[in-house]
C-alpha cells in the first residue's frame, strides 16, 4: 500500500518516491508509488494535478486493492521520481472542505440540519442537508456562525484513532470506509469529524463563506457553497456585472434592482399599447379591404396578398372580414413560407376546407385543413404574385360553387 504523504501533511507539494507498478491504461502509463502526495479522487473530493518527472499527471485514483493510481502523460523511464503537486489546486479544495466542515456544523448548531452528503465541483461545492423546510433567516445565521469560526482562526488538528475509540466520540458521522483506523478532522470546540481529505491547519485559511444558491430535492436542501479564492473571484464577477449595470442604467448600484423592475412596467405598458394600436389598425385595414370590394348578388369577396405576413395576424384579419354579413375573405402570404387563409361569414356561400383542399396543390403543399366557415394552410416559400394567382383562382372556383 501506498503512503499517503497528505494524511499527515496537507501542505507539502514536493516528494520522491520509487515506482513499485507500472502498467498502461487508454495510452498513458499508470503507475503505482511507494509514497505520494497526490489526493485521489473520492470522499466527494476531486484528485490533484501535478507532475511525476515534469510528466503532467492527468488523473488519480484508488483501485480496487487500495492501491493509489497515477495517470502520466509521456514516458517515466527512472524508477525513482520527484513529484510535485498543482498547489493552487491543492489549496483551493482545502478551503472548499474544510469550509464545508465548518458550514455543515454551523447548520447543525444553528437549525439542527444535518449534512447528509458533499460533492466538490471545479467551480462550485454543495452540500444537501436533511431539512428542506428551512427559512432564509436560518441560512443567514448558519453562512454568519460559519464565518465567525473562519475569523476565529481556530485550529484544525488530525487526529488518528480506533474505530472502537470513535464510536465512543459525537462525530457528524462515522466513516463509511472499511479499517481499524479512523482518521478525524478536530475543527478546535466546533466540529468533530472523520474524513480522509485535506483541509487547512487553521480556519481563517478557509477565508469566507458564502452560500450562493439553494434549491429543494427529494426532500433535502442543496446548498451551494464558495470558499476562499472562489468567494473572491464570484464578488469579482458580480460586482463588475452591477458596476456594468450601474452604469448602462446611469443609476447608483443600490438602485439597480429598482430601476430594472420600472423599466419591466414600462415595456409591458408599451406592448400592451402597442397590441391596442395594432388590433385597432387591423380593424381598419379589414374595413378598407371590405369598401374595395365590389358587392355581386348580395356578396362581398376580398382578396389579399402579402408578403411574409404574421399568420397570427393573417387570421384575425380574415375573421374581422368574414365577420361582416355576405363576406369571404380569401388571404394569403408569400415570402419564406406561404399561408393561405379562407373565412367566410355564415350567410356567405362556400365551402372553405373544400376549396383550401384544392388550392394547396398549386402550391406544392398538402399541410392544412378546416370547416366549411374557415380553413387555412401553408406551404413552402413562394413570391407573393403566385400566391395572388392562386387566390384569383380560388375566387373562381368558390363563384363555380354557388
Ligand atoms: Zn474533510
Amino acid at each position: 500500500m501506498s503512503d499517503r504523504l497528505y494524511y499527515q501533511d496537507a501542505y507539502q507539494t514536493r516528494f520522491r518516491a520509487r515506482i513499485v507498478e507500472r502498467v498502461e491504461e487508454d495510452g498513458l502509463i499508470a503507475v503505482v508509488l511507494d509514497s505520494t502526495c497526490f489526493y485521489p479522487t473520492s470522499g466527494g473530493q476531486p484528485a490533484d494535478r501535478g507532475t511525476l518527472n515534469g510528466r503532467p499527471v492527468a488523473d488519480v485514483f484508488v483501485r480496487d486493492d487500495g492501491a493509489i493510481v497515477h495517470l502520466v502523460e509521456g514516458e517515466l523511464w527512472s524508477d525513482e521520481v520527484t513529484g510535485e503537486i498543482d498547489w493552487q489546486r491543492r489549496f483551493d479544495h482545502m478551503q472548499q472542505h474544510t469550509g464545508q466542515h465548518i458550514l455543515s456544523q454551523a447548520f447543525i448548531r444553528v437549525a439542527g440540519a444535518g449534512t447528509v452528503s458533499f460533492h466538490l465541483g471545479d467551480s462550485s461545492a454543495t452540500i444537501d442537508l436533511d431539512n428542506d423546510r428551512l427559512q432564509a433567516q436560518q441560512v443567514e445565521a448558519a453562512e454568519l456562525l460559519a464565518n465567525r469560526i473562519v475569523w476565529e482562526n481556530r485550529p484544525v488538528r488530525v487526529r488518528l484513532v480506533s474505530l472502537a475509540e470513535a464510536q465512543q466520540l459525537d462525530l457528524r458521522k462515522l466513516p463509511d470506509v472499511p479499517g481499524d483506523v479512523v482518521r478525524l478532522i478536530d475543527i478546535d470546540q466546533f466540529d468533530l469529524n472523520a474524513c480522509g481529505g485535506t483541509h487547512v491547519a487553521h480556519t481563517g485559511e478557509v477565508g469566507m463563506i458564502k452560500i450562493v444558491r439553494l434549491e429543494r430535492q427529494r426532500g433535502n436542501l442543496r446548498a451551494t457553497f464558495l470558499c476562499g479564492g472562489r468567494a473572491l473571484l464570484d464578488y469579482r464577477q458580480k460586482n463588475s456585472l452591477v458596476n456594468h449595470l450601474s452604469a448602462t442604467l446611469t443609476t447608483g448600484a443600490d438602485q439597480v434592482e429598482e430601476s430594472v423592475s420600472h423599466m419591466r412596467e414600462e415595456l409591458q405598458a408599451a406592448r400592451r399599447q402597442l397590441r391596442h394600436q395594432a388590433s385597432q389598425l387591423l380593424d381598419y385595414e379589414a374595413e378598407r379591404l371590405l369598401a374595395r370590394a365590389t358587392p355581386s348578388d348580395g356578396l362581398r369577396i376580398v382578396r389579399g396578398a402579402f408578403t411574409d405576413r404574421d399568420p397570427a395576424e393573417l387570421r384575425a384579419l380574415a375573421n374581422l372580414i368574414a365577420a361582416a354579413p355576405g363576406s369571404v375573405a380569401l388571404l394569403g402570404s408569400g415570402g419564406q413560407r406561404t399561408q393561405l387563409v379562407l373565412a367566410r361569414a355564415d350567410d356567405a356561400p362556400g365551402q372553405m376546407d373544400q376549396l383550401l383542399r384544392q388550392l394547396l396543390p398549386l402550391l406544392g403543399s398538402s399541410g392544412g385543413g378546416g370547416k366549411a366557415t374557415f380553413a387555412q394552410g401553408g406551404g413552402p416559400g413562394a413570391p407573393a404574385e403566385r400566391v395572388e394567382q392562386v387566390l384569383a383562382r380560388a375566387e373562381k372556383l368558390l363563384l363555380a360553387q354557388r
